[in-house]
């Protein structure tokens, strides 16, 4: 490595693999300060009904800020923490502060966590998430956790198994990122899930694919068909919001409804709506 540094034609290639090892490094060694420091936090991205417009609850976001590398987004570091074996104890952390967080909301909210494959096969989710609820009194109902194809292509039986464990409890389970993987329609029959979550590709697809609408109206009815709620994600333009009503999507999320959002300002926006809300209801059937 140290000698080709010196030959002619390797310079910039060179120079350009160095700093992708050093960025590696200081990844690596965020990840690794991020699991006994306090790097870690959740944003909240809010989730909203589309018939009425009322705040559902939040999908939990999770966020490194390194002292040195600054924000570090979770498709950068989530990969390495499951390489690094780091995954399982960011996900306990992820699970805990998520349930501490939403314990705190009116209780009609719910907060859905974004789990990696190695947690189902660490042995200890479901206690991990069994313990979260007890500490704060969160009952399972009020917990969502999403999953992508990805998860359960590693040991489908393993991962099945806890689901419908964690079903049975009470928990919700949603299929994340629905539509972007190869065999969608296979595990979609193979477990009950509650909701299933269109991935953004099909929102963006709206605005050029003339087929797009055919295709979304069909998925919306297949997850109805199989008694689940069903979320479009990514929604970017007031057009693709009402198109994706139309079609029927039961629930809505996307920067144009709102982006991640910091611990610090759940309050305005579960507060705004609530008053929101009171504006929509007709006159008549306001209570003073
Ligand atoms: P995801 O679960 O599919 O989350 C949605 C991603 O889309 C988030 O990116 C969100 O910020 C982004 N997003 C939301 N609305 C829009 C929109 O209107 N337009 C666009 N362009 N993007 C939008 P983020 O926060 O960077 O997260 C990326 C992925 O990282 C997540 O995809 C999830 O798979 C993973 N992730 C996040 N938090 C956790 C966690 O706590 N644990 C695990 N295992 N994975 C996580
Ligand atoms: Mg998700
Ligand atoms: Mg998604
Ligand atoms: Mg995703």
């Amino acid at each position: 490595e140290a000698r080709r540094q010196g030959e002619p034609g390797y310079g910039f290639y060179s120079a350009d693999m160095a700093a992708q090892a050093q960025r590696r490094l200081g990844l690596q060694r965020a990840v690794r300060d991020a699991v006994s420091g306090d790097a870690l936090r959740l944003d909240f991205q809010p989730v909203y009904a589309m018939a009425t417009g009322e705040l559902t609850g939040f999908e939990a976001l999770i966020r490194l800020h390194d002292a040195e590398l600054g924000p570090i987004p979770p498709s950068e570091f989530i990969p390495l923490a499951e390489q690094m074996g780091h995954i399982v104890e960011i996900g306990q952390w992820a699970v805990e502060e998520a349930c501490r967080v939403a314990a705190q909301w009116p209780p009609h909210l719910v907060v859905a966590v974004n789990l990696s494959p190695a947690e189902f096969h660490s042995g200890t989710l479901i206690t991990t998430i069994r313990r979260a609820l007890q500490r704060h009194a969160l009952p399972p109902y009020r917990l969502e956790l999403e999953i992508t194809e990805g998860t359960l292509m590693t040991d489908s039986e393993l991962v099945l198994s806890q689901l419908r464990l964690l079903r049975d409890m009470g928990i919700g389970v949603a299929l994340d990122d629905f539509g972007t993987g190869y065999s969608s329609l296979a595990y979609l029959c193979r477990f009950p899930f509650s909701k299933l979550k269109i991935d953004r590709s099909f929102a963006a697809a709206l605005d050029h694919s003339a087929s797009a609408r055919s295709v979304l109206r069909a998925i919306v009815k297949l997850g109805h068909g199989l008694g689940m709620t069903v979320t479009a994600e990514g929604i970017e333009t007031q057009r693709q919001l009402s198109l994706l009503r139309d079609i029927g999507c039961d629930l809505a999320q996307g920067y144009l409804l709102g982006r991640p959002a910091a611990l610090g300002d759940l309050a305005a926006i579960i507060l705004g709506n609530f008053a929101q809300g009171l504006s929509r209801r007709p006159r008549a059937a306001r209570r003073n």
